[in-house]
């Protein structure tokens, strides 16, 4: 089958200290099962919604990822189901992660969005504005646990362009790494494999594993 040909060729270049997610957006639930059976319990999805309907469904012992660009009110239903919040891009929706993490009586892991793209439609803190944050407690919080940092390279052919940008990703999160503080969430399909040279711990692969999106 070619999906499991694909995950296992995916796996061999994948080494045991990074994670794999799964990211298994707009595919259909038996696409995911598919992948569940050959061992992978890491899945990753962009829309709220479509987490909470996937997760009803589907077996208890996945590890959720919600990898995208998270509104405020829709904090609520991810905060708790969630092993991982991958895109925290404000204080303001962190507070809102605290919030709900406190009424739930729950810890929520997260990583903070860091903008290292060129676009500037990107998402994220830029490196300075996270050292200053990080300083002065801004995330400190017994019920939001900061994992580390994720970003997301310029869309472009440029293999140096991608490296520069993941390289300089690594190096802002070796300044605060140590701690719980150790994952750093960088790498799609079409650049993972810079990622990890780069130093990333966390892959986000979505179409090299289950096939194109429509
Ligand atoms: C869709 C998505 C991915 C996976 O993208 P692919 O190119 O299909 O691997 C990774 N991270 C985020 C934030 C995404 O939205």
């Amino acid at each position: 089958m070619m999906m499991s040909n694909s995950l296992e060729a995916i796996r061999q270049t994948i080494p045991p200290h990074v994670t794999l997610v799964a990211v298994s957006k707009t595919k259909p639930v038996s696409a995911i099962e598919s992948v569940y059976e050959q061992g992978v319990r890491e899945f990753g999805e962009n829309r709220v919604q479509e987490l909470v309907e996937k997760n009803e469904v589907l077996p208890s012992d996945i590890n959720w990822h919600a990898i995208g660009h998270l509104q405020t009110n829709k904090v609520k239903f991810v905060v708790g189901l969630a092993q991982l919040i991958h895109a925290v891009d404000s204080e303001k929706l962190f507070k809102a992660i605290e919030k709900q993490a406190i009424k739930k009586g729950v810890v929520q892991d997260v990583l903070l969005q860091i903008h290292i793209a060129e676009e500037s439609s990107k998402f994220g803190f830029d490196a300075e504005e996270l050292d200053q944050l990080l300083s002065s407690g801004a995330f400190d919080s017994e019920h939001v646990r900061v994992r580390g940092l994720m970003g997301m390279a310029t869309f472009t052919d440029d293999e140096n362009q991608v490296r520069r940008e993941f390289s300089g990703l690594k190096q802002v999160f070796d300044k605060h790494s140590g701690g719980s503080f150790d994952t750093l969430s960088m790498g799609m399909s079409g650049d993972y494999k810079i990622a990890i040279e780069e130093g990333s711990t966390m892959v986000r692969i979505g179409s090299a594993i289950f096939g194109s999106r429509a």
